[in-house]
């Protein structure tokens, strides 16, 4: 496996399993700069959100990167602002044209929400049959949202991309989508914002594998969602960490470390919500 590696989602397109996250980045240089540094790091994958407000220093990046667009995986998120009837086409729309972008690789519910998921999925197909999304997908369902949506859903989801790291591994979820043929993708892969996160970064037994390795825990805990076949996203605007968490090919986690990490489950819940509690 290399940086170049792909998994195949259930409509055949091939997903980078690493990518740049850009939550919290700003509109602004800060994000154009952190999405050229990845591309130059070799990532081909960057993953942000109507909601995040960065897209168009997201699309100036990659722009300004000089690569063929065709070799990015870009992928977007629908704003849960824009999740009513006659809104979430003109939302994507919005979308585009702030990233400068005709396509995106991958479109997104951002969250499910009681009583609109049905029709927010609705028009996500409808975007996917004009070719403008290559895949579409989910974030943040639990098992019970999918049973809702399956009974009207005429396009499958390609990705549930939910909160997973390693004091959060939600492993009966991770199974189930696997068992769909529903691609799983981390977010908040590092615990996210420091001090807020799950502490991820903290953990001594992370602490102790890293530094039998002569690795970051960030690499570590990176290397862990690879071995597992989980897409992941880590964020970062500092071009050095850019590069650390890609540097991630050239060592491997013994099936030993790979359980030690997997029983650190502590399940703290970065945004404080049970996903299971939210309606469909
Ligand atoms: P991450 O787990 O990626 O952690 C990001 C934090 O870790 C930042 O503070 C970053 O700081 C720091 N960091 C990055 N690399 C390192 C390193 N090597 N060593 C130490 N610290 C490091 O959290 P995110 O919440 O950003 O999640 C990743 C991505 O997932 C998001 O950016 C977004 O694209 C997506 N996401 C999706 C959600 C959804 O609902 N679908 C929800 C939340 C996130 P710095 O930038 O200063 O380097």
């Amino acid at each position: 496996m290399d940086i170049n590696a792909t998994k195949k989602l259930n409509n055949g397109v091939e997903i980078p399993y690493l990518g740049l996250g850009t939550l919290h980045s700003k509109d602004n240089e800060e994000t154009v700069n952190a999405v050229r540094w990845a591309i130059e790091a070799g990532y081909r994958h960057i993953d942000t959100a109507g909601a995040y407000g960065n897209e168009k220093s997201v699309g100036q990046g990659i722009h300004q990167s000089g690569i063929d667009r065709k070799k990015i995986f870009l992928t977007t998120k629908l704003r849960t602002e824009d999740m009513l009837p006659g809104q979430q086409i003109k939302g994507f729309e919005n979308s585009l044209k702030l990233l400068q972008m005709d396509y995106v690789d991958l479109y997104l519910i951002h969250w499910p929400i009681a009583g609109k998921t049905l029709a927010a999925w609705k028009d996500l197909e409808e975007i996917y049959r004009s070719g403008r999304a290559r895949a579409i997908g989910v974030c943040n369902f639990a098992e019970h949202h999918f049973i809702e949506l399956f009974r009207d859903a005429k396009v499958k989801p390609a990705i549930n991309q939910i909160e997973l790291h390693p004091h959060l591994s939600l492993q009966p979820l991770v199974k189930y989508c696997e068992k769909q043929g529903i691609a799983v993708e981390a977010w908040s892969p590092l615990g996210g914002l420091e001090g807020k996160g799950g502490k991820s970064l903290d953990d001594p037994a992370l602490k102790k594998i890293a530094e039998k390795h002569g690795r970051s825990m960030a690499q570590v805990i990176l290397r862990w969602d690879l071995q597992r076949g989980i897409i992941t996203i880590p964020k970062s605007t500092h071009q050095a960490r850019i590069r650390e968490n890609a540097n991630l090919y050239d060592f491997e986690l013994s099936t030993a470390e790979m359980k030690t990490i997997d029983d650190l489950d502590k399940d703290p819940r970065c945004f404080g919500r049970d996903l299971n509690s939210i309606g469909f």
